[in-house]
């Protein structure tokens, strides 16, 4: 029974990093018919952000990938606010003492600062572990009698549990991404597991919860890598049996050069974030895919490619076949580069692949003087366009004059469409367009097209002045597919408008 679990702390904005980890556990749960489990990791309470939960449940339930349970959602293994599970954590901290695999350690920061600088004076890395945990000035229940550390505990002096890592032993870790992993304990050093402020850090937190949550599989980024050796020595001294393990790679600038970061954003012109994010402290605001106008599908397609590819050429997935086609096994070790021309390609595809009656509803919502006309036109309309747009915003831009006529005419086009007879022609135009009953594309077509060859008129002396007349301008689609749609009298008035 697969469980897996996304497991943010709530410090911020959900990046698009955060996101393709909640997309590659979700996948991997559906395609497993398991459980994708939200958990709140807000353990470290200096970070914690006001509203940043809540942006992260908005940003999953937005793409499409809900959790299946977390807070306020089938709440069987709940809480899933780690502050909310405070009272669970200590006991574990205190089995681990009772069987020597952690220890009581008293130093101040100021002790631990001269440890460091002592040790920088002799061209040496000051390592709290095995090394000189029990040299030196060090103060620790490893050091000090039983006796004396019960009374500093009692004397309610400052302390921290410490994770006692096993000396010279070879540690054999698994990655279902990355294979077989060696670590030598000796280079580990002793983590801070709890503090006397009644607090986990986050190492003990997580792996008491996903013990408690019955989590088979953790799916996280790279950055945790270097964790997972103490992970695996917390399952041996808790003698639990431990999750497998995926370490997903990391997210790379667009120029391949380091990591994508939450900065990048705003700095190179394209959202990092799923939605927009005002930052409660200075009030800036980071732009999001949603308020950009992706397409949620669009967003889940391109960061599925962030790191996996299906082995084929297919690059456009649903999430239907995300979930059937997903495969931990066939996730790339090496960093994916970010390309935020692909998102807009991928954006693009998508737009194709919908009903333009469908796309008229986010066309509306951009411009309300659309709500008095009929959808199916404007449905015929975006059929028109959309093929030549990335965006719903781009829409109008390409279509306006299907809704309004021309208030106004582009001095260059003008320039080069407005000659001397210009006028007789259309005017002659007219009389054709008036007494062709069958008002379609085609009849328009050959009726036009036959006069023009016939009189030998050329092309350009009709086509460009009727352009200018029904757009306004020397661009847009066909020019009989405008006068079909905008129809017959709407025509002749442009028409009329220019010569006149
Ligand atoms: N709270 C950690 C984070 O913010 C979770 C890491 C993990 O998945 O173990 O990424």
């Amino acid at each position: 029974n697969v469980r897996v679990r996304f497991a943010p702390s709530p410090t911020g904005p959900l990046h698009i990093g955060g996101v393709r980890t909640a997309l590659f556990n979700y996948l991997f749960a559906k395609k497993h018919n398991g459980t994708f489990v939200l958990r709140i990791e807000d353990t470290d309470q200096n970070r914690y952000i006001e509203g940043a939960e809540d942006y992260i449940v908005e940003s999953l339930n937005w793409c499409g990938i809900p959790f299946d349970e977390g807070p306020n959602k089938n709440e069987t293994f709940g809480p899933y606010r780690q502050s909310e599970r405070k009272h669970l954590y200590k006991q574990y901290a205190d089995k681990l003492i009772a069987s020597g695999n952690a220890y009581y350690a008293f130093d101040t920061s100021e002790a631990l600062d001269i440890e460091r600088k002592n040790h920088e004076a002799k061209g040496k890395t000051f390592i709290y572990n095995w090394h000189n945990r029990e040299k030196g000035r060090l103060v620790n229940s490893l050091v000090l009698s039983e006796k004396e550390t019960q009374e500093k505990i009692n004397a309610g002096e400052h302390y921290v549990i410490r994770f006692k890592s096993p000396q010279d032993e070879t540690l054999h870790l698994k990655d279902i991404i990355r294979g077989d992993i060696s670590i030598d304990t000796n280079v580990l050093d002793d983590k801070i597991l709890f503090k006397s402020d009644g607090m986990p850090t986050y190492h003990l937190a997580n792996i008491v919860d996903d013990h408690l949550m019955e989590i088979t599989h953790v799916i996280r980024g790279e950055e945790w890598l270097p964790s997972l050796a103490l992970h695996q020595l917390l399952y041996n001294a808790f003698g639990w049996e431990a999750p497998q393990f995926a370490h997903l790679p990391l997210i790379l600038k667009p120029t391949g050069k380091g990591k994508l970061s939450k900065r990048d954003g705003d700095k190179l012109g394209f959202p990092v974030f799923p939605l927009a994010w005002t930052d409660p402290k200075t009030n800036d605001v980071s732009r999001g895919y949603k308020e950009d106008g992706y397409f949620p599908e669009a967003v889940i397609n391109f960061l599925a490619f962030l790191g996996w590819n299906p082995g084929t050429e297919q690059e456009l997935f649903n999430l239907e076949q995300l979930i059937s086609d997903f495969d931990l096994t066939r996730v790339n070790k090496t960093g994916a580069r970010f390309d935020p021309d692909k998102t807009k390609w991928f954006n693009h595809q998508y737009m194709q692949t919908q009903l333009s009656l469908n796309l008229t509803k986010d066309f509306k919502a951009l411009h309300p003087e659309l709500n008095e006309i009929d959808v199916n036109y404007i449905a015929l309309v975006v059929d028109l366009i959309k093929e030549r747009t990335t965006f719903v915003s781009d829409f109008w831009h390409l279509s306006h004059f299907f809704f309004v006529a021309p208030n106004s005419y582009d001095e260059k086009a003008s320039k080069k469409a407005l000659k001397e007879g210009t006028k007789a022609i259309l005017q002659e135009l007219i009389n054709i367009i008036t007494v062709t009953k069958e008002f379609t594309v085609q009849n328009l077509e050959s009726k036009i097209k036959g006069w023009i060859t016939d009189n030998e008129i050329g092309f350009g002396k009709v086509m460009m002045p009727l352009r200018l007349a029904l757009v306004g301008a020397l661009q847009g689609p066909d020019v009989f597919d405008i006068m079909f749609l905008i129809g017959k009298n709407e025509t002749v008035k442009r028409i009329e408008d220019l010569i006149h």
